[in-house]
């Protein structure tokens, strides 16, 4: 069994409290290795390594820079296959999809901040005759950041490509449930040369090790993904030590389908979005709006659709739906199949746990589930399931399907499907997400401000967003 170890000032060592936390794969429920169960101690280790690393780093030529990150991306697409396989078995997402999209990501992540650098610019404002004031960007100094478990090294690398680039030092903590890629990571940097202290990645749960790097005096800034309720934990911690928070939350998001949209392209996207990773996905749109004058047709072609979705081993190349993350994560989203019923929806597909033959008869697999029949505002409808579950809505008017649609605490993304390109702006301009798609659904662009309104998050990724978070704005104004 493979004894997972923290990576602290570039070395690979055992946690300081000795103990370890099993690790589990989801399409088996086997023990199959264990995590440091990491405590304060070793983030006061890490965030020592990392504050010693800093001027160096900080210092260090953004073309040096860009050239270890860039090394550290090769690295990753070298050992692409090995990867996938442990994404895929952590994590229990089908192997195909975490070849063809988890791992390339990642790599994209690293190289997408490391040219980035080669290309940023600041303000200068010329106050009339009198002044000249110039913005200068300065990294801040250790970051910390806290990843899920549903996209772990592609969610991991979106934060710590653009700290490290920038030029802070990080300490990062991935999810306790899928540690493994984020270890291999570590053993790539070893490989690759970064000067130690630069990145320190501590394993454990998020009581200890999470809320140990948010009450970190000499971690300053912050930057979470995960779920809403532990996004407001942080905040308590982060905000009264006036931390930087950069905060990527929940959602509950809404597709809505007009009924002069292409049909069969907006299907074969829907099923997409509906259940990609399983619904494991914070953009997946787990609520279908869709106008009346389509929805006995949508509803029939998308049931069969989704029956024909087939749940099973992730190593098969035709496994469409792999294993949910946890048992503890399963019964969570049965619950929320049993409180759709008790709230009066009719399941027309799914809504039980699989078991998939020979060595997955252990594992932890949910039928895809399709439910019609409830009100927009019960608690199946606004509250945020992350599996393979979705309802459908008719409506008749646009101000219907708007109100249904903003009605969630969520904010984070949408997807609109119409031929009407004046309608599918209007509509864009009034939905509350701070992500809209038109005709499409995860179209990324790594440029674009990426992030939630509501309780969806404070704060945007991507691009220019997220060299801005790790760095420091100073204005400097001379008089002439
Ligand atoms: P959690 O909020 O449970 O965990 C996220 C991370 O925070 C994990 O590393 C977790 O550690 C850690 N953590 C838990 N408690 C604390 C704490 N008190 N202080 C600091 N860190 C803590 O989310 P999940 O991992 O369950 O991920 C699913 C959620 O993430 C969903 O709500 C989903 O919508 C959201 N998400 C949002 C995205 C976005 O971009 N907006 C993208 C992807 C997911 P551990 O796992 O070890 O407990």
């Amino acid at each position: 069994m493979e004894h997972l170890q923290n990576y602290i000032n570039g070395e690979l060592t055992d946690p300081l409290s000795g103990m370890w936390l099993p690790n589990f794969e989801p399409a088996t429920g086997a023990l199959y290795s264990r995590i440091p169960a990491s405590t304060a101690a070793d983030i006061d280790t890490a965030a020592e390594a990392a504050a010693r690393a800093f001027p160096g780093w900080s210092a260090t030529p953004a073309e040096e820079r860009s050239r270890m990150l860039l090394r550290i991306a090769e690295l990753i697409e070298a050992r692409l296959d090995d990867l996938a396989a442990a994404e895929s078995k952590d994590n229990g997402k089908p192997l195909w999809l975490a070849r063809s999209v988890d791992i390339p990501r990642a790599a994209r992540n690293f190289r997408f901040f490391a040219t980035a650098i080669l290309h940023t610019s600041s303000e200068a404002h010329a106050t009339d005759d009198t002044a000249i004031n110039y913005t200068l960007r300065q990294p801040i100094g250790v970051a910390g950041c806290i990843s899920p478990w549903n996209l772990p090294l592609y969610l991991f690398t979106w934060k710590i490509a653009p700290a490290l680039a920038a030029g802070n030092t990080v300490v990062a903590k991935p999810s306790e449930i899928t540690p493994m890629t984020a270890y291999r990571l570590s053993e790539i940097c070893i490989e690759a040369g970064l000067p130690p202290g630069v990145l320190n990645i501590v394993h454990g749960t998020g009581a200890d090790v999470g809320a140990a790097i948010t009450a970190h005096p000499g971690i300053p800034a912050i930057s979470f993904t995960g779920g809403t309720q532990t996004g407001a934990t942080i905040a308590r911690t982060a905000a009264p030590m006036f931390k930087k928070l950069s905060l990527e939350l929940g959602g509950k998001n809404p597709t809505i389908i007009f009924a002069d949209c292409d049909f069969d392209e907006m299907l074969e996207t829907v099923l997409r979005s509906a259940f990609s990773n399983q619904g494991e996905i914070c953009l997946c749109g787990s609520r279908i709006f869709i106008e009346r004058a389509l929805y006995d047709r949508f509803r029939d072609a998308f049931t069969e659709r989704v029956r024909a979705l087939r749940v099973g081993d992730p190593l098969d190349d035709a496994t469409g739906q792999g294993a949910i993350v946890s048992e503890q994560h399963m019964e969570k989203v049965l619950g929320y199949v049993d409180l759709a019923r008790e709230e009066g929806g009719n399941v027309l597909c799914g809504g039980e746990r699989v078991q998939v033959e020979d060595r997955c008869s252990e594992g932890w697999f949910i039928a895809p589930t399709v439910i019609e029949g409830l009100p927009f505002s019960c608690r199946t409808n606004q509250e945020e399931i992350f599996g393979p579950v979705v309802t459908l809505m008719p409506f008749d008017t646009e101000d219907e399907v708007l109100t249904m649609a903003n009605s969630t605490p969520y904010g984070l993304a949408a997807s609109v499907w119409t031929g009407d390109v004046t309608r599918a702006h209007r509509v864009a301009a009034q939905l509350q997400s701070g992500i809209i798609w038109i005709n499409c659904w995860m179209l990324r662009d790594l440029r674009t401000p990426f992030g939630g309104m509501k309780q969806s998050g404070v704060g945007r990724e991507g691009g220019w967003e997220a060299l801005r978070f790790f760095t420091e704005a100073k204005n400097v104004c001379i008089k002439l």
